[in-house]
């Protein structure tokens, strides 16, 4: 169920989470779901009283504040983004509501590192209530596991769809949230260009249940593969793992594999160890975003570690099997899909003007600038032309700042009394939003990685390459704010280098 697998972390979230607090300690089982105002779910119940609205902290969510209650923020997202402003928020001036279909943020960088064990899935993984504590305990403030459908920003309302996808025990019902101010922060998805069978057969890597999902099938063709009965052929088919899409993700994940190959395969599943190979395909260049010293020393690295790289376009995923344009076919028992992202299908659907890539188009303070109230920022925006800045690329940097920028800037209007719908009008909002590049990096495998600290790949300014990139790749990560695991993940990597 994809709900449950978004809930990965709902064992250890959900024991602090307000939901079950308010749960267990004022309502009965149905209490949750009588949040819901345009239901296909009845709440009636044999055994319980269905609580009078005034009992119901969730009922308010859907009717605008009064002056006298604190203004309520709603976010749209728990990535980068959302995370960051839910942060920074000032909760003794807000109340903050978060809609996500799930309910904690993913370390993206690390997730590759997770396929293949090196690090813990629960490792990556925050809980939004730890994130933000007010969610567990003030009463107005909530995480409700919901994708937003459709924004009425006329009435300053969203309406959203809760998560789930086991139509048998549990159907999705709706329900609307009023916001004074809305943060839309909701991300991109992966790009598959329309290719036929990618979402059926591929594994896209973006979130835990992916990482999961890849790691289950990787072990299982390992074992499969020493099981009698099977040809030669098939054997080379299960074990051959394919990455299309030669970006950070698939060189890193492509780095991830090749080190568990000549790492664990080679010890644990020596009867096989000749049979896995991994293949990474690419149109283009790979990791084309970086300039040319570095590009041929992460080819150089990935060759040496038994990476195949294909230049080739991909036109049709079969269930075993992939065709490029040329006609050749790629046998597989493993198919990664990395080719980068698109705008969501909830930023699709909304009638706001757009940035060129088809981004829900803001302005220098990140607001959408047709409406009152409402601001987009991470993957799922981007700068409007009339700026005359640039769209921003999709990177957890770039959706971090700016999380962090218009935390301060709703603290800034909260404080000067525009928090509440349609007060901040005439407010000066003060310096806008400038984002500065602070560098790329990524890791190639055994140890190595290329860091590149200037402003673009033309730029003069410091890059390098091998062991000391890797160890400023991981110590990066490291020092931010979100990852209460960092203790665990420090002991990996030192398990991993051979120091513990
Ligand atoms: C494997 C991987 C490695 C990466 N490595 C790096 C790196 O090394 N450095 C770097 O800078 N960037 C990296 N990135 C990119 C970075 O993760 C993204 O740029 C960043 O996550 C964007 O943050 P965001 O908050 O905009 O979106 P996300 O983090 O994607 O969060 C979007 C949130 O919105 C939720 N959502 C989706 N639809 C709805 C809806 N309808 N209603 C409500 N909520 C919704 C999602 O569930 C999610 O919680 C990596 C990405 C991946 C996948």
């Amino acid at each position: 169920m994809v709900w449950f697998r978004s809930f990965i972390h709902v064992s250890s979230s959900i024991g602090s989470s307000s939901i079950k607090h308010r749960y267990l300690n004022k309502s009965p089982p149905n209490y949750f779901l009588s949040i819901s105002l345009s239901q296909h779910f009845s709440t009636e119940s044999t055994f319980h009283k269905t609580p009078s609205p005034d009992d119901n902290p969730y009922s308010g969510l859907c009717r605008a504040t009064k002056p006298s209650e604190k203004p309520r923020m709603v976010v749209l997202g728990s990535g980068w983004a959302g995370c960051r402003i839910m942060k920074d928020i000032d909760t003794t001036i807000y109340d903050v509501v978060c809609v996500s279909p799930r309910n904690h943020m993913v370390f993206t960088p690390l997730l590759a590192s997770t396929c293949v064990g090196t690090l813990e899935f629960r490792s990556i993984a925050e809980p939004v209530a730890s994130i933000q504590p007010a969610i567990s305990r003030e009463p107005g403030s909530f995480f409700l596991p919901a994708h937003c459908k459709v924004l009425d920003t006329d009435n300053h309302q969203v309406h959203c769809e809760t998560v789930t996808d086991d139509e048998k025990t549990l159907k999705p019902w709706n329900f609307t949230i009023s916001y004074d101010k809305l943060v839309i922060a909701a991300g991109a998805e992966a790009s598959t260009f329309g290719i036929h069978g990618v979402t059926e057969h591929a594994i896209f890597l973006r979130e835990v249940h992916h990482a999961q999902a890849i790691r289950r099938k990787l072990l299982l063709n390992l074992m499969l593969s020493d099981v009698p009965g099977l040809s030669e052929e098939e054997k080379r088919r299960l074990l051959h793992c394919v990455v299309v899409g030669g970006g950070p993700t698939g060189v890193e994940f492509s780095g991830e594999l090749s080190d568990f190959i000549l790492k664990d395969v080679h010890l644990r599943y020596a009867h096989v160890k000749d049979y896995i190979h991994v293949t990474l395909i690419e149109a283009n260049e790979i990791l084309s975003s970086f300039d040319d010293r570095l590009r041929h020393y992460a080819t150089k690295q990935l060759t040496k570690s038994g990476v195949r790289l294909v230049r080739g376009v991909v036109k049709d995923v079969q269930l075993q099997k992939i065709i490029l344009n040329d006609g050749t076919e790629v046998p597989y028992g493993l198919l990664v899909w990395s080719t980068g992202v698109g705008p969501s299908a909830l930023t699709r659907s909304l009638q706001f003007p757009k940035s060129p890539g088809g981004r829900i188009g803001v302005d220098e303070w990140l607001r959408i600038p047709s409406v009152q109230d409402v601001f987009a920022i991470g993957d799922c925006c981007g700068f409007l032309e009339s700026t005359g800045k640039p769209v921003l690329p999709a990177l957890a940097q770039v959706a971090e700042r700016q999380g962090k920028y218009l935390g301060n800037l709703l603290n800034k209007i909260g404080k000067g009394g525009g928090g509440h719908a349609n007060r901040a009008r005439e407010m000066e909002l003060g310096p806008p939003f400038v984002y500065t590049h602070l560098g790329s990096m990524a890791t190639v495998g055994s140890f190595k990685a290329l860091v590149d600290l200037r402003q673009s790949k033309e730029a003069k300014g410091l890059s390098l390459t091998g062991f000391v990139s890797w160890f400023i790749w991981r110590s990066a990560y490291l020092t931010r704010p979100y990852l209460k695991q960092n203790l665990r993940i420090v002991g990996s990597f030192l398990r991993m280098v051979g120091m513990s």
